[in-house]
């Protein structure tokens, strides 16, 4: 078996345990998309719990100040009851005017508050309800991505088992190399040598279609790491290119 083989060993199990991740690797997906969100939704409601107890204790304040004014009032009344001449019960009620102008003024602020402090809750039940959905979006999304991981469990562990050996095979420069490759292009990290003219000994790369010149063939049939000069794959010979190739140079 020369490099290429066992490059080619490593990339066909790279290929099926990508094949065998790829529905759990989308149930992965949905499951983070409800996390984030839920977590949007943690967030808002969590905004708007704050707000609406700022508003809250803001409304108890008014009560606070109006209580107050109402004191003042029924006090300034009392005294206005023993008011000995027309000047100080005049004072009285002028001051009593303005205490009930102050009044109405810190009673008015205070029911626009409880209307707002109304509409975020009626917002926080919404998004009480979107979340009960969402959550229950997300106990479907975990199931299944349990089921997938249980469902490819020992076939999953057989292929690493038989990668693990087969990359032990591959000197580690090489597997270095490949596996950067593999990273970015996947299934055209590595492409076959293909047969675009058998009578003109014609050759092309299986993952760029460009054609190949003769030394990369005969660098192939050697035994060598022979990379797509154009698409930098690692090119490998399939049987039939190998055979036609090996035909060609009798
Ligand atoms: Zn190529």
């Amino acid at each position: 078996m020369d490099v290429t083989q066992r490059v080619l060993r490593v990339y066909q199990l790279d290929r099926q345990l990508t094949g065998l991740q790829a529905r759990l690797k989308t149930a992965e997906r949905f499951l983070a998309e409800q996390n984030k969100q839920l977590q949007a939704l943690d967030t808002r409601r969590q905004a708007l719990t704050v707000q609406s107890k700022q508003i809250a204790a803001a409304v108890a304040n008014q009560e606070t100040e109006i209580k107050g004014i109402d004191d003042r009032i029924e006090h300034i009344r009392e005294q206005m009851n023993q008011a000995r001449t027309n000047k100080d019960y005049k004072t009285f009620l002028t001051e009593i005017n303005s205490l009930k102008a102050d009044r109405s003024k810190v009673e008015e602020e205070a029911l626009g508050r409880m209307a707002k402090s109304d509409e975020f809750k009626a917002q926080l039940e919404a998004l009480e309800t979107q979340r009960a959905e969402r959550e229950r979006m997300h106990d479907v999304a975990d199931a299944d991505c349990k089921a997938r991981k249980a469902e490819i469990s020992t076939r999953l562990a057989e292929l690493q088992s038989e990668r693990a050996k087969a990359v032990e095979e591959v000197p580690a420069d090489v597997l270095a190399q490949y596996e950067r490759l593999y990273e970015l292009r996947e299934e055209d990290a590595m492409a076959p040598v293909e047969i675009s003219d058998r009578k003109r000994h014609e050759y092309n790369c299986g993952a760029c279609m460009m054609s190949l010149p003769m030394e990369v063939s005969i660098s192939l049939l050697g035994g060598k790491l022979t990379m797509c000069s154009n698409c930098q794959c690692i090119l490998f010979l399939p049987a039939e290119a190998a055979e036609a190739l090996t035909s060609n140079k009798k």
